[in-house]
């Protein structure tokens, strides 16, 4: 299986983000938009991961079997929430074992806000583990431009940030929507000596009510004018206003040299489909 870092510094990468299904209508709706979206071939997908009960689970089922059965590469998110070094050696081992050779390593959020539980409290002693692991994985972290919510300021934002990504392979962001507050985290990072691959996280805004309460607990800043228009539209003039106006972010972030576009796709295919139908001679597939 491709490692995600051998894939960077080429032409630039499309990937897809998805989420474990609740229950089995949406298991079926997340198999049908891989039935869809793998059509695409994108460079790679990811998977989330639940920070309780069964979550890091439910995201390696998902992610070996689509290594199993898929042409593409996927990586695995695993969390530091609630985590015991056991448990993570664990994980890996099976990752390991089923051929995922891609973890991207974050700290998680506690469901309640409360403090992190477990052996660890930052992602980089989570990326210092999956490093210290036989199987060479590739290790991708978050990196948030508009600076993390529980960061102090952003100064000591962008020093751990910096930290942390000079040990991994490469980042991807958190959603934005202003191009500029991606080249400021880069000139930042570069500042910093930092100069590790960063991929923009693009969020089409098919369902802004929802969007506006993941930004808010993001520090995401929303753009007033495109949220009121999408909230305005429905269906399938909804989803293809979205998708062109993610397009256009993503082909001002392209102009601007990120190594590639990594599309939440909310476990729906049609925006992706449409973005990727407007990227394309902008970015490669695998
Ligand atoms: P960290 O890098 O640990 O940073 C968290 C805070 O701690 C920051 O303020 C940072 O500045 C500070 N900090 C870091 N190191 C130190 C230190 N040594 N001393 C003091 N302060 C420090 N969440 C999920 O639960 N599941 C997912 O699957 C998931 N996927 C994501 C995918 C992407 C691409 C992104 C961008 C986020 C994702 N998240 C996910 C959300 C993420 O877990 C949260 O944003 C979390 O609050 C921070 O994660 P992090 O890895 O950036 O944390």
């Amino acid at each position: 299986m491709t490692r995600i870092a051998h894939l960077l510094g080429h032409q630039p990468t499309l990937s897809f983000e998805f989420f474990p299904p609740a229950d089995e209508v949406a298991a079926k709706q997340l198999d049908d938009t891989l039935d869809e979206l793998a059509g695409l071939a994108p460079s790679f997908v990811s998977v989330t991961c639940g920070v309780g009960g069964d979550g890091h689970d439910r995201t390696r089922d998902i992610v070996t079997g689509i290594c199993g059965d898929r042409p593409f590469p996927a990586m695995a998110h695993l969390t530091c929430v609630g985590h015991t070094r056991q448990g993570v050696a664990a994980l890996l081992d099976d990752y390991a074992a089923a051929g995922v050779v891609n973890i991207l390593a974050l700290a998680g959020d506690p469901p309640d806000g409360s403090a992190i539980s477990g052996d660890f409290r930052y992602a980089s002693e989570l990326v210092e583990v999956v490093r210290a692991h036989p199987a060479n994985f590739s290790v991708g972290v978050a990196a948030h431009p508009e600076v993390h919510p529980r960061s102090a300021d952003r100064v000591s934002d962008r020093r751990h940030l910096a930290a942390k990504l000079n040990e991994a392979d490469f980042a991807i962001t958190q959603f934005f929507f202003n191009p500029s507050s991606y080249n400021r985290l880069c000139n930042e990072l570069a500042d910093l000596g930092c100069h590790q691959p960063v991929i923009p996280g693009v969020m089409p805004v098919i369902w802004p009510k929802s969007i506006r309460r993941y930004a808010a607990m993001n520090g995401s800043t929303v753009p007033e004018k495109l949220f009121s228009d999408l909230e305005a539209l429905s269906g399938p003039e909804r989803v293809s206003a979205a998708a062109e106006a993610a397009a256009e972010l993503s082909r001002s972030l392209l102009e601007a040299n990120a190594p590639g576009i990594h599309l939440y796709t909310l476990n729906r295919p049609e925006a992706s489909t449409l973005i990727a139908r407007e990227l394309s001679g902008w970015v490669g597939t695998c």
